[in-house]
């Protein structure tokens, strides 16, 4: 099996990124590298198909440090800032395609967009074509690009409509990717039970309201018993070293720029 698909981790930070603006601690101050973190986001490459996972404020700087220059389309898990604020950008990711570019979300995230971002889904106040053009598609159930299925999984957190997706190719692991919950519902709980990879939230080590902490993305992971796990959506609470350390061996810590090649 040739290892033809590759997912690279964009960013792996919750919403306010590592190093925090002002913030004198340990982890801020560290020299690891695995300790600057962008916000969440993710990349998929197989077969000629390039699919983005969230457009968050730090996705210019990360297209040109992974060298991104085409995308087929792009796929919302929310509409919290830090996973659509970097919407703008992908105008860059529009010139040189004749068609718009295809954009999955559920129906208010969408609508989120639309507030957030008005002239790019307004044709006459859209015509210029360095502007961004959205093909703006409502997730209903799954969907495929080439030989790529994307799941939607329903998750809660905190009170905006959220999805984790699971990620299907052929004779490759099944993937997915959680970037942001806190309750996970027993419909998606049976998907994820046959899930050879789990990216999930693990933002600190104690208890907050929207989102797991480390202990219980691990006893999550311990009860589908996942193969192999990677913690994403990480606070500043988290030294990457000390973290990795204290965890099994399956269960690895995501850092910026990791790729997973299948
Ligand atoms: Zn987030
Ligand atoms: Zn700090
Ligand atoms: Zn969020």
């Amino acid at each position: 099996m040739a290892a033809d698909f590759e997912l690279t981790f964009l960013g792996t930070a919750t919403s306010v990124g590592v190093p925090v603006i002002g913030c004198p601690c340990a982890v801020c101050r560290s020299a690891d590298p695995r300790d600057k973190r962008t916000r969440s986001s993710i990349h998929l490459q197989y077969g000629g198909i390039s699919l983005l996972i969230d457009s968050g404020p730090d996705l210019r700087q990360q297209a040109l440090r992974e060298g991104l220059t085409r995308l087929d389309a792009v796929i919302y898990t929310h509409s919290h800032v830090d996973h659509v604020v970097g919407f703008d950008e992908l105008r860059a990711f529009c010139w040189f395609r004749n068609d718009p570019l295809p954009m999955h979300a559920t129906q208010a995230c969408m609508n989120t967009l639309q507030t957030m971002f008005p002239w790019a889904f307004i044709a006459v106040d859209n015509a210029y074509r360095g502007y961004i053009r959205p093909d703006p598609l409502i997730i209903t159930g799954p969907f495929s690009y080439g030989d790529v299925t994307i799941t939607p999984l329903p998750v809660v957190h905190a009170s905006v409509e959220t999805l984790g997706f699971l990620i299907e190719i052929p004779e490759k692991p099944k993937i997915a990717y959680l970037p942001d919950v806190k309750v996970i519902p027993d419909e998606t709980l049976e998907i994820l039970r046959g899930t050879d990879i789990l990216i999930i939230d693990a933002l600190r080590p104690l208890p907050h309201p929207t989102h797991l902490s480390v202990p219980e993305a691990v006893a999550i992971i311990g009860e589908l018993e996942i193969g192999r796990a990677w913690l994403t959506h990480i606070g500043h609470d988290l030294g990457h070293a000390e973290l990795e350390a204290s965890l099994p061996d399956h269960i690895r810590v995501s850092y910026d720029g990791l790729k997973l090649a299948f």
